[in-house]
């Protein structure tokens, strides 16, 4: 639960996600993906209500454990890349408690298996949308998260290019076995994307279930409508 000033924002999630899989957080502007994607990663704190990772809780009635305690991954949607750090640099920040060998494998490797190595000694001002995704993605999966959060990674990229980086990462994700929760309005991407869909509306969960739950059963003339357009 949250509100502010008194306006609850949300109320009555419930929300069970599935490991090793990408769950897509679905809504209209305004429904409270954001807020919800914060409460997780603990840079908010919820007002009643509780959330768990694997079984503990990390908040709860006197309970809040510090996000950078919660081996959570988050990815903006503006990459919010550090200007001042080279690409290298960047995916080094999360990755403080390896020592400087440990550390230098850690992001060889995963730049590696992202298509960026070319890309390490640059500065994010230097790089093309797409390449920023893919450094803000890198830099959110280095430190291995239980959970990766993104909210509204593809949207800051034309529509040309939006496709393909939502394949490959889509695909990389599984591969990596990822557990995501991915934010988008857009009902076509969630479709693409998600192995599970939930369906938010004014701070609640209108419906959760498979893509083809929600494409094919929509349980309500909202669902129906919002999921439309694909049709
Ligand atoms: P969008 O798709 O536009 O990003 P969203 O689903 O992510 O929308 P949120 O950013 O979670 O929506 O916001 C949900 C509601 O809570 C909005 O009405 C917003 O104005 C309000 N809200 C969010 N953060 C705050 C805050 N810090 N103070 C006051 N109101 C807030
Ligand atoms: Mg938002």
């Amino acid at each position: 639960m949250r509100s502010f000033s008194g306006r609850q924002v949300l109320s009555d999630i419930s929300l069970t996600v599935p490991q090793g899989h990408i769950t897509c957080l679905l809504g209209p502007s305004g429904c409270g993906k954001s807020t919800l994607l914060r409460l997780i990663a603990g840079v908010d704190r919820p007002d009643g209500g509780r959330i768990e990772l694997n079984g503990e809780p990390i908040a709860d009635d006197g309970i809040f454990v510090q996000p950078e305690n919660r081996h959570i991954g988050f990815m903006f949607q503006d990459y919010a890349l550090f200007p001042h750090l080279s690409v290298r640099d960047n995916l080094a920040f999360g990755l403080k408690h390896l020592d400087r060998a440990a550390r230098a494998q850690r992001i060889d490797e995963i730049a590696g298996r992202i298509g960026i190595t070319a890309l390490l000694p640059r500065f994010p001002h230097s790089l093309s949308g797409g390449e920023q995704q893919r450094v803000a993605l890198a830099r959110a999966l280095a430190p291995q998260p239980g959970i990766l959060l993104m909210d509204e990674p593809f949207s800051n990229l034309d529509r040309g290019l939006r496709e393909r980086v939502r394949r490959d990462t889509t695909e990389l994700l599984h591969q990596l076995g990822t557990t995501a929760i991915i934010v988008t309005h857009d009902p076509e991407e969630a479709l693409a994307i998600g192995d599970m869909i939930v369906l938010m509306r004014d701070g609640k969960i209108e419906q959760q279930g498979t893509p083809f739950d929600i494409y094919d059963r929509p349980r309500s003339a909202y669902a129906a409508e919002f999921m439309g357009p694909c049709n």
